[in-house]
């Protein structure tokens, strides 16, 4: 009689994004047998990875696509700023630090840099770019991890983990009611966050004061695969949460983006060059706080705390060509009147918020490429100088 053992490995990665590639990677090069489970199919591998563009990187000299120094200390102190001071310096400290040399190794292992392009050349000194973009980087990642010898499994989600006395013992993953058991020696677990689950994202934002339910109006930039599954499960079997999770990397997308998987080609850019009101036609935040690439992540968690959780970016002609337009396209008007009917604004008072604000603008060096002097003077939202310009003639909109 012949005996089938169910192989055990060395480690088992959960997920298949940029973070379980590179922890696959590594643990094979180290000379571990890997196991990936992937709960995508294979068409739609790569998680959010795949959306990405580029990685922030330190560096203290420029090196090849990236102009100019950008040294631990300016970029620690954004995380600062961006946070609140809210995050941890030694695993801050640490990440800086070790973003000055992961190109390296991302390059052994099939992915290209480019120079930034027009559009995002603000950010060719801190910010290396994919050639590809994040598709093309996740596919070289499948690509080492298939020549290596690493095992990937599509279609596998893993529905629970299996601890003893809080250590990994194995993981159920399959479709419902056929899981299989998958033993390993250890476990990593990168499947992601909970940002496709809008049921959890209703349990977390709760009910705002005018009865309605924020969550429901998220559109997703990302992959729809991360349901947050084995995140709850750990949790459950006594794994300490962290953070707060309404607090998340949230950018303003298009109203009309699909609920899934919109990428960047959403993302609403022009708002640090115009005013945004929302839907009682008042402004509610200051656009130009800061230089726009510190500030954009902020304005989807600012719009979900508007009623209706929608806003409209308002801008004027001058502003066209010099942000990255939105794939859908914005209302048109030759007068304010004009546009604010278009857009069923309270006409008055969005020509109050409107006038106000021109009123206020101060004469400066406009450059929206750096934190320019260009500022209002004497009203509650925008104190200091901001990428603004007065608002004299409306031609476009995006909402
Ligand atoms: C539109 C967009 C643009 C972005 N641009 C950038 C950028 O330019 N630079 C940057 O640094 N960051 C960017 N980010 C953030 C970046 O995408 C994430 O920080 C990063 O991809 C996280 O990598 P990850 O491997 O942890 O997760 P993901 O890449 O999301 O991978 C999670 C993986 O887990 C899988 N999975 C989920 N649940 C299960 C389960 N139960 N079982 C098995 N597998 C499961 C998913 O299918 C997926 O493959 C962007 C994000 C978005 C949405």
């Amino acid at each position: 009689m012949r005996i089938f053992m169910k192989k055990t490995w060395d480690v088992l990665v959960i997920g298949g994004g940029n973070a379980a590639l590179c922890a696959a990677i590594t643990a094979r090069e180290a000379g571990a047998s890997v196991l990936l489970l992937e709960s995508a199919p294979r068409d739609w591998r790569g998680g959010n990875s795949v959306h990405t563009r580029n990685i922030r990187c330190m560096h203290d000299a420029p090196q090849d696509v990236l102009t100019d120094a950008y040294p631990e200390e300016e970029f620690w102190q954004d995380l600062y700023k961006v946070t609140g001071g809210i995050t941890n310096e030694t695993l801050a400290r640490r990440v800086i630090r070790e973003s000055a040399t992961c190109r390296t190794w991302m390059r052994a292992h099939g992915v290209h840099f480019q120079p930034s392009l027009s559009g995002t050349l603000h950010l060719s000194r801190t910010n290396a770019f994919f050639m590809g973009g994040g598709k093309a980087l996740v596919n070289a990642y499948y690509r080492s991890a298939q020549a290596l010898g690493i095992e990937v499994r599509y279609e596998s989600p893993v529905e629970r983990i299996e601890l003893q006395d809080g250590h990994f013992l194995a993981a159920h993953a399959g479709p419902p009611g056929a899981l299989e058991r998958i033993s390993a020696k250890v476990c990593v677990l990168a499947s992601g966050g909970f940002e496709s689950n809008i049921a959890w994202q209703r349990e977390a934002w709760g009910q705002n004061e005018q009865g309605e339910w924020p969550a429901d109006q998220f559109a997703i930039r990302g992959t729809r695969f991360n349901m947050g599954v084995v995140l709850r499960d750990v949790i459950a079997s006594g794994a300490d949460p962290v953070g707060d999770p309404t607090q998340a990397h949230m950018v303003a997308v298009d109203a009309r983006a699909p609920l899934f998987d919109g990428g960047i080609s959403t993302r609403v850019d022009s708002v640090s060059l115009g005013i945004m009101v929302n839907v009682n036609g008042e402004r509610f935040y200051d656009e130009g706080e800061d230089f726009w690439p510190k500030r954009y992540a902020l304005w989807g968690r600012l719009i979900a705390l508007q009623p209706r959780q929608l806003a409209h970016s308002i801008i004027d002609a001058k502003a066209i060509g010099r942000f990255m337009p939105a794939v859908f396209r914005g209302e048109k008007a030759d007068s304010l009147e004009s546009l604010g009917n278009k857009l069923g604004l309270p006409l008055e008072k969005f020509l109050e918020t409107i006038r106000t604000f021109n009123a206020a603008c101060r004469p400066g060096q406009f450059d929206h490429s750096i934190m320019d002097n260009c500022r209002t003077e004497g009203l509650t939202i925008g104190r200091e100088p901001s990428t603004r310009r007065p608002i004299l003639r409306i031609r476009s909109n995006l909402a």
